[in-house]
């Protein structure tokens, strides 16, 4: 029922130098590796997938597999390591990148330079939750010639599928929802079809070697196996947090794509299975208000990632690399497996000191 996990880095050749198991050296392809490399490309509908140490890892691989002078662009609301990575690596190897607002086609049309290699686009997006529509953007992209990625760590192959909805290819920080414990890091590229793009970056796997090693990827399997029962209970419970927001005197915003009056729910509801565990809200005060109401959380765990069996709660603005958009006074959230009510309960108690103050 359950696969070994196979710690060996060497593997022995046949009398006449073959490797007729499959195998020579871990960093070049392991067992283990392998059985999570194809149940993420099963699970996404792709063709092939690499695995990395980090999610970050992944997306480096990426973008190193393009050639100095190119240009990307990037959601001007994703993950800001994924800026930072452009802006203060990448940068120094003559990879140029520009944001763009991705629920906008044209602006990404508009965007798009002879240079531009690829679109990465994030959808719920980090930490705002605006929905972008894959479909169009797929088309829009390879319109002008490019390639659509999407970093889809937020969704899991459960609640959402790009490879299916066009995108070329589909990054996950294995680390969030996929391992889902909070206790592996992880990141992965899955490709839709055979593309140059993809070989170079099964050739920067094992050249360059952030490989994802044995017991992470063991352990990442043991969590998928509980995901659907997992991101079922997410869902159940950031909607009704978010709900529960939605009608606090103290909340000016709710951004969650489940809710009815969420911009981007008609497109959330097209596209996705179900609308996730994540959920940002913005109160009615400053950057102190919103520090206090983290600082008086009993339930969430003041932490940052997400996709875990705990709830966090986190500052958002403080915890990113500067210079950010986010706002002072937004508050994420990473809904867990407690009881919903408890984490309501919670959130009711810490909002409520925040006006004796
Ligand atoms: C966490 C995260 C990453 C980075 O992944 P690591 O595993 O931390 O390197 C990238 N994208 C998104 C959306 C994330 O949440």
């Amino acid at each position: 029922m359950v696969r070994p996990l196979h710690m060996a880095t060497t593997f022995e050749r046949d009398p006449d130098g073959a490797y007729s198991r499959g195998f020579s050296y871990a960093r070049a392809g392991q067992p283990t590796r392998n059985d999570l490399e194809e149940t993420l490309a099963d699970l996404e509908g792709g063709i092939g997938c690499a695995a990395f140490a980090s999610g970050m890892a992944a997306a480096t691989a990426v973008f190193q597999s393009l050639s100095a002078g190119d240009h990307v662009l990037i959601g001007d609301d994703v993950y800001h390591g994924v800026r930072r990575l452009l802006a203060d690596v990448l940068d120094r190897w003559d990879l140029r990148y520009g944001e763009v607002d991705t629920r906008d086609v044209q602006a990404v049309r508009d965007a798009w330079e002879e240079k531009t290699a690829l679109l990465w686009a994030e959808t719920p997006s980090n930490p705002m939750l605006r929905i972008s529509d894959v479909e169009a953007l797929a088309e829009a992209v390879h319109a002008e010639g490019g390639l659509l990625v999407v970093d889809s760590t937020w969704n899991t192959p459960l609640l959402q599928r790009p490879l299916t909805q066009g995108a070329d290819l589909v990054v996950h920080s294995t680390t969030k929802y996929l391992s889902g414990h909070s206790d592996v890091v992880g990141g992965a590229v899955i490709t839709r079809e055979e593309t140059s793009l993809f070989e170079r970056i099964c050739t920067y796997q094992e050249a360059s070697g952030p490989v994802a090693d044995p017991f992470s990827c063991w352990l990442t399997l043991r969590g998928i196996r509980s995901l659907p029962a997992r991101i079922e209970r997410h869902e159940r419970s950031a909607r009704a947090v978010a709900e529960f927001l939605a009608g606090h005197e103290k909340v000016t915003d709710v951004y969650y794509p489940g809710l009815p009056d969420h911009p981007g729910h008609e497109i959330a509801n097209r596209q996705m299975d179900g609308f996730g565990g994540m959920c940002s809200f913005r109160i009615d005060g400053d950057r102190a208000d919103a520090m206090s109401v983290v600082g008086n959380a009993e339930i969430f765990t003041r932490a940052t990632s997400l996709g875990g069996t705990e709830s966090l709660i986190e500052h958002r603005a403080s915890m990113e690399t500067p210079p950010t958009s986010t706002p002072e006074n937004l508050i994420r959230l990473s809904i867990g497996q407690e009881d919903p009510d408890d984490l309501i309960e919670d959130l009711e108690q810490a909002l409520e000191l925040i006006a004796e103050t």
